[in-house]
């Protein structure tokens, strides 16, 4: 260990277990202060000053301030410009490098690259760490060495390259003793200093690693029912971890290893289906990394030529619950109230806005962006243009979810409808589905009259169906 000293930057790994950086900031140095930067690059273009991601952040700092102080460090924690902040950090501590962990999206690597050009120019070490996946960048490759677009051999090359190392805890509390304090670090800003409100975020989502451990306890008794369990969102069945994901209040290889013992160990199903999911999200990472025009435009361009009609109405009826679909509004009422939406929901709403309502993917993608709590470019940017069909390894253009026979696959008694659809309680489960079906004088004695109490269906599925197909085959090669 040398003499010197580092400074550790938190961003997307707010923990301070299993934390690869940290863990080599603490190993190679005397002393290691560590900050967070509450960046005003980022928070200012947020939309809206009641952001739960904000208050979600804000409590997951103080958890962690908490911690590092209670192993002798402390947090230095600023509302700044990270670009600038940083660099300013590290000179006045007179430190000889900064750590951090890789971050992979288009705008950080950008951020990082600038950070890393300043501090360079005062003779200060800028270094990054894999930390947030379990493999990165080019580490899982074709035989031929290129990279995948195809999640399966993907998932079986990602299997394959898996070895115990790459999943074992990075130790922090045994190297407690090279945490050092500074007078720099003082209170947290509040969040109304930020310009930021309370939000209803922590009624139902627990902050914070304890947060994030609870919600892992309690998922790892149902994990072996997750197959069957995860399409169905009035059932309990998926894990809710995204956004301690996002946030990195988890470690991924905590998480990644339980799913890959249970699977070696019992042969259980749902544990392999989940840690599908989790090889999912580090698909999709390297997708954003390798290809980063897809943050943008289409992953596949020729689809760029797709000239949406982008009704604004129709647009808007959608982000407001009111496009007469129940399945389609329940879900729409689950992110605005919540800020959460199950991924079954996320495939169909995401289908119907594209493909029944002929909206660029862009415009869906910008509004979950803006309200999903876990909200990461690069599962989110994936995931809107697997369903838009202009993605790797996407949908073909010509599946298109049927919206009504998907609630009745997906909700068949709607359960999850009446949960965010009060209007729709007295609707029997024959007509949940399409309640403008109830013959009228029903709807009257049901106190659910269609076109006063609910909306009349904004389109027409067969009619949008057809031109969807008309719209995709304008593109050369269209698959
Ligand atoms: C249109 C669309 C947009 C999406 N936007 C996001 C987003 O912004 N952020 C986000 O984390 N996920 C996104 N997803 C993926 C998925 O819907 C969520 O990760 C999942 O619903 C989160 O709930 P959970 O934690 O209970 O998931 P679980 O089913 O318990 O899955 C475990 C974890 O695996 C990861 N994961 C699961 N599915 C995917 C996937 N398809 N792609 C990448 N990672 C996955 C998540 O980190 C998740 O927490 C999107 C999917 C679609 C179809």
């Amino acid at each position: 260990m040398s003499s010197s000293s580092a400074l550790f930057w938190f961003r997307r790994d707010l923990r301070s277990h299993d934390n690869v950086g940290l863990h080599h900031a603490l190993t190679t140095f005397k002393k290691v202060y560590c900050a967070f930067i509450f960046d005003r690059d980022i928070l200012e273009e947020l939309p809206s000053k009641q952001d739960r991601r904000v208050e979600f952040i804000w409590e997951s700092i103080a958890e962690l301030k908490a911690s590092i102080e209670s192993m002798g460090g402390d947090l230095i924690v600023q509302h700044a410009s990270a670009r600038t902040d940083i660099p300013a950090l590290a000179k006045a501590l007179k430190v000889d490098a900064v750590y951090t962990n890789e971050d992979y999206e288009p705008h950080a690597v950008a951020r990082d690259a600038a950070v890393r050009k300043t501090l360079d120019g005062e003779g200060i070490d800028f270094r990054t760490f894999k930390d947030t996946v379990i493999f990165e960048k080019g580490e899982v490759l074709t035989q031929a060495g290129g990279t995948f677009s195809v999640f399966t051999p993907y998932k079986n090359a990602w299997l394959k390259r898996l070895h115990d190392s790459d999943l074992s805890p990075r130790e922090i509390k045994a190297h407690r003793a090279s945490f050092a304090k500074t007078s720099l670090a003082k209170e947290l800003p509040t969040l109304e200093s930020m310009g930021f409100e309370r939000t209803n975020i922590l009624s139902f989502m627990r902050a914070g690693m304890s947060g994030a451990a609870a919600l892992r306890d309690d998922f790892v008794d149902r994990m072996a029912d997750y197959k069957e369990a995860r399409d169905l969102p009035s059932v309990k069945g998926v894990s809710y971890l995204s956004m301690h994901n996002r946030f990195g209040t988890i470690s991924i290889r905590e998480i990644a290893s339980i799913a890959y013992a249970e699977t070696l160990r019992k042969k259980n199903i749902g544990a392999e289906t989940w840690l599908s999911e989790l090889i999912w999200r580090d698909f999709y990472f390297q997708v954003i990394f390798h290809h980063p025009h897809a943050a943008e435009s289409a992953f596949r361009p020729e689809y760029d030529a797709i000239k949406w009609p982008n009704d604004k109405k129709l647009f808007t009826a959608w982000c407001e619950a009111k496009t007469g679909y129940p399945l389609i509004d329940a879900a729409m009422r689950q992110i605005n109230q919540t800020g959460y939406m199950h991924n079954r929901l996320r495939m169909i709403v995401a289908s119907f806005l594209t493909k029944d309502l002929l909206i660029d993917w862009r415009w869906g993608e910008k509004y979950f962006a803006d309200n999903l709590n876990d909200f990461d470019l690069s599962a989110n940017n994936g995931g809107w243009q697997w369903a838009a069909s202009t993605g790797c390894d996407a949908q073909p253009y010509f599946r298109i979810f049927n919206p009504i026979t998907q609630s009745e696959r997906f909700d068949t008694q709607g359960k999850f409808i009446r949960k965010y659809m009060p209007e729709l309680k007295n609707v029997p489960d024959k007509f949940i589905h399409a309640p403008w079906l109830l013959p009228p004088l029903e709807q009257q004695a049901r106190e659910c009259v269609i076109g006063r109490d609910y909306p009349l269906p904004i389109v027409d599925h067969a009619t949008q169906r057809d031109r969807a197909l008309a719209l995709y085959k304008t593109v050369k090669g269209a698959k």
